[in-house]
């Protein structure tokens, strides 16, 4: 008996004119993560996509867990697929379903007829399998109103697809759709969360990251691109950027008044954000602060760093309590990794009174202290780029 892997639309289904491009996005992404578990045909039907091993020797398993992180699809599942006749449906029954339900004791079935030809009803379907399971699997029994277990028969246009209840897909957009977002990733809890949330919408994501050795050290960068490396679950293939802020830090840290350090250090960040998302063709810039989290996360703080900034800057944790986002990183898989110590950037020179509710003209004056966009164009020039997928990272001119 043939087995595939369905992947249910989410948000698409409500696309209008632009759902066959994003079908489109959606297929490729697809693809690109069956490359990695085998041989299988792929297709799509009525808001599913079909994955079809073409071979025993696909990774069934992989796969499901694949479509699982790929975004676009609110739920997916493995169902059983046979012929559209009573006689084969029961057959499939018997041979799919007495191993799956051992221990469990109430189910009930639902059926859907997207082929109206079919002969029987939605409900006569259900009664007819319903029969056929109780005499498959010994001791079990209907229960329509908290069964156990839900066995959903679909009529569809190829064949009869059985299977339980679909699981939970990853949600949002497929990759591509909402354009390409380049993400201020440091060693943090939030700033992985911040990516995948973006991604999650349709966001492509590059990330840049800012180090500034020997103030930050080898193990700092490599837990970045660990960092890097649990989001391509999600993105496939990530490009990171670094640039150095040492020389910049240092300056701060020897022409400026103390209590600007934070903030000033977060203009540069922004200012040099904004010049790679031009050269990246980055159509927002994303960062993981959240509100009142630390002293240049308050509005005001966010105002002096945002006046900076030419296109949008998407901030997905700014309202979430960090609770939240460590449920997230949890999901994801970032935060044991994102809690080693390792020093960032930002945690080197920090003053002892940072300002919380800057004022803008001030920031400026303390600025005009320093050559700012000289200070820039040298740390632009000290780019490089690796590109990092879920086998590790390279180093790549881009
Ligand atoms: P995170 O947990 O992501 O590090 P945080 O709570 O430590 O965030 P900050 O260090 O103030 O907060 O940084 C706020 C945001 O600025 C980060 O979420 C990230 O987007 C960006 N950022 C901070 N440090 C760096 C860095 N070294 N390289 C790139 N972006 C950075
Ligand atoms: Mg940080």
């Amino acid at each position: 008996m043939k087995e595939v892997i369905l992947g249910k639309y989410g948000e698409l289904v409500l696309k209008g004119a632009n759902k066959a491009h994003f079908e489109a996005l959606l297929l490729r992404r697809v693809k690109a993560r069956a490359a990695l578990y085998g041989n299988f045909d792929i297709y799509k039907m009525q808001s599913t996509v079909y994955v079809e091993p073409k071979d025993d020797a696909c990774d069934m398993d992989g796969m499901l867990d694949g479509m699982k992180k790929i975004f676009g699809f609110v739920g997916v599942t493995v169902a059983a697929v046979c012929d559209k006749d009573m006689e084969s449906i029961r057959a499939c029954v018997k041979e799919y379903f007495p191993h799956r339900l051992v221990g469990v004791k109430t189910f009930k079935v639902e059926a859907k007829r997207a082929d109206k030809t079919f002969p029987l009803t939605s409900p006569q379907i259900c009664r007819e399998v319903g029969a056929y399971v109780l005499e498959a699997v010994r001791g079990i029994r209907v229960d329509v109103h908290a069964p156990q277990r839900v066995i959903r028969v679909e009529i569809r246009e190829g064949g009869a697809y059985l299977h339980f209840d679909q699981i939970h897909g990853a949600g949002g957009m497929p990759l591509g759709a909402s354009g390409r977002g380049l993400l201020l990733l440091s060693g943090g809890i939030d700033s992985p969360v911040a990516g995948f949330m973006m991604a999650k919408r349709g966001m492509i994501i590059d990330a840049l990251h800012f180090e500034s050795f020997p103030y930050t050290s080898e193990r700092a960068r490599e837990k970045v691109l660990t960092l890097a490396q649990k989001l391509t679950e999600y993105t496939d293939t990530m490009y990171v950027h670094v640039l150095s802020l040492t020389h910049i830090q240092e300056v701060i840290r020897d022409a400026c008044n103390e209590d600007y350090f934070t903030l000033l250090l977060r203009r540069f960040m922004m200012k040099l954000a904004t010049a790679m998302a031009k050269k990246h063709h980055a159509d927002a810039i994303i960062t993981g602060e959240s509100l009142g989290q630390v002293a240049s996360q308050t509005a005001e703080a966010l105002y002096v760093t945002n006046a900076l900034a030419d296109r949008p800057v998407f901030r997905p944790c700014i309202g979430m309590d960090k609770e939240e986002i460590v449920a997230i990183a949890r999901k994801i898989d970032t935060y044991d990794t994102a809690i080693l110590p390792y020093e960032d950037c930002c945690t080197v020179f920090t003053p002892r009174h940072p300002k919380t509710r800057p004022e803008l003209a001030k920031v400026i004056e303390e600025e005009s202290r320093i050559d700012f966009d000289g200070l820039c164009a040298e740390a632009l020039a000290s780019e490089y780029t690796l590109k990092v997928t879920r086998d590790g990272y390279t180093r790549v001119e881009r």
